[in-house]
């Protein structure tokens, strides 16, 4: 455009200097001023040179005019052109952390293809924060903001001869002309270190820490455009491994990436389309033999009638963030079943720790409740011991919501996890189940009856209730009983089943003290 206009100009200036030289000529020529001045001399009564003065003030007046709209078009230019600056550094850059965005990312990219540049070695890092989601949804965005600015000029001041982006969310990512893997290396290593020191922010002090996954051109990408893919599937494979060690791209990786993201990707079809239900496995009171209550356990039962374990998705869920929607799919479609079972059967349904992140998460169990008719008072809500390592407040004053309410609260896979007895006597519980793990071995081993008889005694003093899970053999049953365990579940009562075969078993009762394992009716 600059380049059309720059040669209208020079062709208009061209016309007028050669219009003008004829002009001159011609008046020249036609002796043209002292032809003027006769005609002005012998016909003053014309007053044709009032006319002539008044033409050469408006010349005057009308060269000033241009010339001033020439100065005002030149700003207005000037402003044009910096608003297209603006709006091109604004598209291309992240407004918290002043870094390049992804669209700088491509800009940068292309400049190094149009340089000649992108052949060249290169080194590629991406770094995702981990506990900054946590943060961001428990302490507010404000909180997540300061961090966010915060890793930004940390990592500013590691990558100073580099290229540095915020992809978005909670990943960075860096680059440099460079073939030294060492170095890299340290760079990765520093990243690790810089990242995880406390953050301060309004007098509080947040702690995130970084996963780091590397890539270089060419040993691992075919382009440099793909290195941000390689580096996305190595810090994958870093979170995966949550060594706290940087991670290099490795092909291999790159194939369990690529069927973790067709999990994911076939398990929100599956959401879509109802192939996840929730199955049930009784709970049964060891004295009398009766179903109290059933869990309800996730079944992925695909087209084809293979079933995927609840121990494969349910983690891929956590970690794509997709357990809320899970769970809430589950939890409705469980309410309306157990809403048909008599008010003294318990429903018990699992709750994950990233589902605590959300605070509404009480309300919106309390809503669904409400709207499939079941009582709070017939749900129990299982949580393990890994909930508490976070934010035992947090964790605290949801539970009391939904104790408030009438909700059970129970200790599911307890001595498996983390947590301390002093967080058991901080938050109180309904119902402490012995984890399989205990169970399947104690007949044989000494000290892990000696165990479950302290958890039994623990739950007694603690005024719980105690349930074993994992329960195969009649004898396990017989001697758990016999030491003051109040319930048990397992395969010697059922594997968990579909609604309508667990409303079926209603009737049954287990004939838990006396020889055999079939049920009665
Ligand atoms: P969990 O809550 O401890 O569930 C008990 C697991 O033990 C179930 O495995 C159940 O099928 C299995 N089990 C029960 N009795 C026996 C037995 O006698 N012997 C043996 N070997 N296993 C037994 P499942 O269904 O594969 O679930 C595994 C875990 O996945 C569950 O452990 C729970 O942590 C999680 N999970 C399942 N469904 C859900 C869900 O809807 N939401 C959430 N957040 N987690 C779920
Ligand atoms: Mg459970
Ligand atoms: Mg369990």
């Amino acid at each position: 455009m600059r380049l059309l206009r720059v040669g209208r100009a020079t062709r208009d200036a061209a016309v007028l200097v050669f219009i003008g030289i004829s002009l001159f000529a011609a008046f020249k020529w036609l002796n043209f001023y002292e032809n003027l001045k006769d005609l002005l001399e012998k016909h003053e009564i014309f007053q044709i040179d009032e006319l002539l003065l008044a033409l050469l003030v408006v010349g005057l007046l009308g060269f000033v005019f241009g010339y001033r709209r020439l100065r005002d078009l030149k700003v207005e230019v000037a402003h044009r052109n910096r608003a297209e600056r603006d709006v091109s550094w604004i598209a291309a850059h992240d407004p918290l952390t002043r870094l390049p965005n992804r669209v700088g990312l491509k800009q940068e990219v292309e400049r190094l293809r149009e340089g000649n540049k992108a052949g060249k070695p290169h080194m590629a890092m991406v770094i995702d924060i981990h506990g900054f989601r946590y943060i961001n949804d428990v302490y507010g965005n404000e909180a997540g903001d300061e961090i966010l600015m915060v890793v930004a000029d940390r990592l500013r001041e590691i990558f100073v001869d580099c290229y540095l982006f915020r992809l978005g969310g909670d990943q960075f990512y860096a680059a440099s002309e460079s073939s030294l893997i060492k170095d890299w290396e340290k760079l990765a290593r520093r990243v690790i270190k810089q990242v995880s020191a406390p953050v301060l922010v309004n007098d509080h002090c947040y702690e995130v820490s970084a996963y780091v996954g590397m890539a270089r051109y060419p040993d691992d990408a075919a382009n440099i455009k793909y290195l941000l893919r390689c580096s996305l599937s190595a810090v994958a494979f870093a979170k995966k491994e949550n060594s706290g060690e940087p991670k290099w791209f490795d092909p291999a990786i790159d194939e369990a990436t690529a069927k973790y993201a067709e999990l994911d990707k076939q398990l929100r079809a599956a959401l879509k389309s109802g192939e996840v239900k929730p199955y049930y496995q009784p709970m049964i009171d060891l004295t009398s033999g009766r179903i109290v209550g059933f869990e309800a356990l996730a079944r992925w039962r695909r087209s084809d009638g293979t079933f995927i374990q609840p121990t494969e998705f349910i983690p891929l869920a956590e970690e794509t963030g997709m357990i809320g929607e899970l769970s809430d799919v589950l939890f409705t479609q469980a309410c309306r079943d157990a809403a048909k079972w008599p008010r003294t059967v318990r429903l018990s349904f699992n709750v994950s720790p990233a589902q605590f992140l959300n605070k509404n998460f009480g309300k919106k169990m309390l809503d669904t409740l409400a709207e499939t008719g079941l009582s709070p008072r017939q749900l129990e809500v299982e949580v393990t011991e890994s909930m508490f390592v976070k934010d035992v407040q947090l964790v605290s004053d949801l539970l009391d919501e939904l104790r408030g309410a009438g909700v059970h609260i129970a200790i599911d896979d307890f001595g498996t996890g983390y947590s301390s007895l002093s967080q058991l006597s901080r938050l109180r519980f309904d119902k402490l189940k012995i984890d399989r793990s205990f169970v399947s071995s104690f007949l044989d081993d000494a000290r892990q009856a000696m165990i479950i008889r302290a958890m039994i005694g623990l739950g007694r003093g603690l005024g719980m209730k105690t349930i074993a899970e994992g329960i195969e053999e009649t004898y396990q049953a017989e001697t758990l009983q016999l030491l003051g365990c109040h319930q048990g579940q397992g395969f010697l009562f059922s594997r968990a089943v579909p609604a309508e075969q667990a409303t079926a078993m209603l009737q049954m009762t287990w004939p838990v003290r006396s020889e055999g394992n079939t049920a009665i009716n």
